[in-house]
């Protein structure tokens, strides 16, 4: 038996795995020793490699190219040769009839890696010559990407995982890390055991909460009033650090100004907290030694989600909980490689290591290491993948080429996404699975998995760590970058690598944050945190050593703004707040997860929505019925989970199953900056079948 070194493709703690490999097919996994996990797995981890069986419980692994010919009929299955050349020709049509901008492509933030990310964006930028590249950055963590460059300069975890257990408070916000990222989980709970102050708010009485020494259940939707008047709090008690504020921060009166309305006492029955408790939260936070920030899609996906992150660095920088061991703001990422995706630039506004599309300088630096005219570059910033479904209906967007990502199935409103995908001309979809994207595309290009192929992925605290390929792919599959390649050629930008490491040392030639990255250093175990700039640079632990924000002044950016209520909220007809939560055994579009046979045989349901015991008491439903759930954009049904643990006005659905889809029901008002859709609240019903 061989055991392969690998980092688990699920979420974002980046645990370390052994793949147990025999005759050519994995047997097992084991938690390998990382940095981030020290040889702890969660169920993912343990039991998530068995989608590589194709075990056809879901849907089944594609094994050949395809294309559909035309609207409606059935897709053929063709040569490599045929599917690259019938894919150039209809994509250089359509950038010669609707222009470059007409096209638009994802990334992917799962098992390609980030080397392929780094192609993908290339193959944007310098053939198709427009920005419009994106991953699920958008429906997640877009808004902590935003909100921290502008007021810290960096939009990532500023601390790392393995540190959050050393923190001797911890405020745990809109973040149910017990089924998001269970490892990380783990290390909430060292730090209690080790004596840290715990503080929960989240409407829900997630198991964090259960451990923590102050639980603020927060109504839906009021996560600016509350951080508002956090912040309130701490200035007006005179907790905050007033050196460190006029010493490394910028924008304090006008911040002072924006918090006037907030006192606790003002907010209270917004937020649905007692002052006092929102005033003894704020005593712990800032009396504590050494503090950090937890934050999820609690804080993300919501409408005003951008200001709310801000927010929160403003409670770090009041207090100086930056730039040191054991303090911090931590977003903590959701997919595996969505940090590393948004490393490798598929984001619609910077090329890879976090340098801006519309500078000159950046420009002319890419086009010359790319070998095109610097005009060819588009100084603009592109579409973002939640704006994409608005931009096909208006005749903007003609063709999408998906990488591993499944739309259909995880964006919010999905009788829009679907009216967007009606009104394409072309889509083509990359992919392990026949994804419900996939289903609709004209041509479907099948890729190696995770486990098939090697790389390197960038966990949620900024640290690169490789994975090698366990066992040979079976069919007709190549590697997503070499997919990528061969379409660049035959469009006529010859574009050809010999292996990973031959794309990552052009990664680090171009990218300064990423160049003492090298992949000899990466071997084994290694896990090595950017920014990493020199070949003797081990990588950096944390950010903003020195309080040296990498903001325009070099300076922290307190902000803070009035709150703003969702965009649609309950009346008499949707009485009850929707948000979409997680479940611990699957993983986002279950495409993976739900074809493991352990995971699937844990939890093979519909779906379903938690409803609280008064709630379904007055509804005549009870725990396990099959139920209606039901919104302005469609009706699901669902299996109801009736549910003490969560709070009266709110029912909750996982977005992972693809009967039922919550997505049906959720909506796409975006925040404004980052256009990440507010799918933790929407106006619903929950009825009991017989009633209809
Ligand atoms: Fe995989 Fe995340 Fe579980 Fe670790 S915590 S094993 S990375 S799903």
């Amino acid at each position: 038996m061989n055991k392969i070194n690998s980092v688990c493709p699920y979420c974002g703690a980046g645990c370390k795995i052994n793949l147990c490999v025999e005759n050519g097919r994995i047997i097992k996994a084991e938690g390998a020793n990382g940095v981030t996990n020290q040889g702890e797995l969660c169920l993912k981890g343990l039991y998530g490699w068995d989608f590589l069986n194709d075990n056809k419980l879901l849907t089944a692994r594609i094994h050949e190219p395809m294309i559909r010919r035309q609207k409606g009929a059935d897709f053929e299955i063709v040569s490599w040769n045929e599917a690259i050349q019938y894919t150039a020709k209809k994509l250089l049509e359509i950038k010669e009839k609707y222009g470059a901008k007409s096209i638009m492509c994802t990334g992917s933030s799962r098992g390609t890696g980030n080397e392929t990310n780094f192609v993908m964006q290339k193959f944007v930028r310098a053939v198709l010559g427009n920005n419009n590249v994106d991953c699920c950055a958008r429906v997640c963590h877009g808004p902590s990407v935003a909100g921290l460059q502008e007021t810290l300069g960096n939009g990532a975890m500023s601390n790392s995982i393995a540190d959050i257990e050393d923190s001797d408070c911890l405020l745990v916000f809109g973040y149910n890390c017990a089924d998001s990222h269970p490892i990380v989980a783990r290390r909430v709970v060292k730090a209690k055991q080790k004596g840290a102050k715990i503080i929960v708010c989240d409407p829900r009485k997630i198991e964090t909460a259960k451990i923590a020494n102050q639980y603020l259940p927060l109504k839906n939707g009021t996560n600016m009033a509350l951080v508002n008047a956090f912040a309130y709090t701490l200035i007006d008690e005179d907790l905050y650090d007033k050196d460190y504020v006029s010493r490394y921060t910028e924008g304090f009166e006008e911040y002072k100004k924006q918090l006037a309305d907030y006192s606790p006492e003002a907010v209270q029955d917004i937020v649905g907290i007692p002052a006092m408790e929102i005033r003894k939260a704020m005593r712990t936070y800032a009396g504590a030694k050494t503090a950090t920030i937890m934050w999820g899609m609690g804080v993300t996906q919501f409408g005003q989600a951008v200001d709310v992150v801000k927010g929160l660095s403003g409670l770090a920088l009041l207090t100086g909980n930056l730039g040191k061991p054991h303090v911090g703001v931590a977003p903590v990422r959701g997919q595996n490689n969505v940090q590393g995706a948004c490393d490798m630039g598929v984001l619609p506004n910077m090329f890879p290591g976090y340098q801006y599309v519309t500078d000159e300088k950046t420009r002319k630096k890419f086009a010359q290491a790319w070998n095109i005219p610097v005009e060819q570059l588009d100084p603009e910033v592109g579409y973002r993948i939640t704006e994409v479904p608005h931009l096909a209906i208006e005749g903007k967007v003609k063709a999408y080429y998906i990488m591993g990502e499944d739309p259909l199935q995880t964006e919010a409103d999905l009788g829009l996404v679907r009216k967007g995908f009606e009104a394409l001309d072309f889509v083509v979809v990359q992919d392990i699975f026949m994804t419900k994207t996939a289903e609709q595309a004209d041509v479907i290009l099948p890729s190696t998995s995770w486990g098939e192929h090697a790389g390197i992925f960038t966990c949620a605290d900024r640290g690169f760590q490789r994975f090698e390929k366990a066992i040979e792919p079976r069919g007709n599959v190549k590697r997503d970058w070499e997919i990528i390649s061969l379409l660049a050629t035959e469009m006529g930008y010859p574009m050809s690598y010999e292996n990973n490491e031959e794309i990552w040392n052009e990664v680090r030639a171009l990218c300064p944050l990423f160049f003492g990255v090298t992949y000899e250093k990466l071997a084994g175990l290694a896990h090595i945190q950017w920014p990493c700039t020199d070949i003797e640079d081990k990588g950096t632990p944390y950010l903003y050593s020195g309080n040296q924000f990498t903001t325009p002044s070099g300076k922290g950016q307190l902000f803070a703004t009035p709150w703003r209520a969702p965009a649609e909220l309950p009346d008499a007809d949707y009485p009850m707040i929707l948000s979409t939560v997680r479940e611990v055994g699957h993983y986002s579009c279950r495409s993976m997860t739900g074809n493991c046979k352990a995971l699937a045989s844990l939890a093979d349901e519909p779906g379903y929505v938690q409803v609280h015991p008064d709630v379904a008491k007055e509804a005549g439903i009870g725990d396990q019925e099959i139920v209606w759930v039901e919104s302005r954009r469609g009706k699901v049904m669902s299996r109801c989970n009736v549910n003490e643990t969560i709070n009266k006005q709110a029912i909750y659905m996982t977005y992972q199953w693809w009967i039922g889809a919550c997505n049906e029901l959720t909506q796409d008002n975006l925040d404004p900056v980052s256009k990440t859709p507010e799918t933790k609240y929407c106006a619903a019903r929950v009825i009991k079948i017989e009633d209809q």
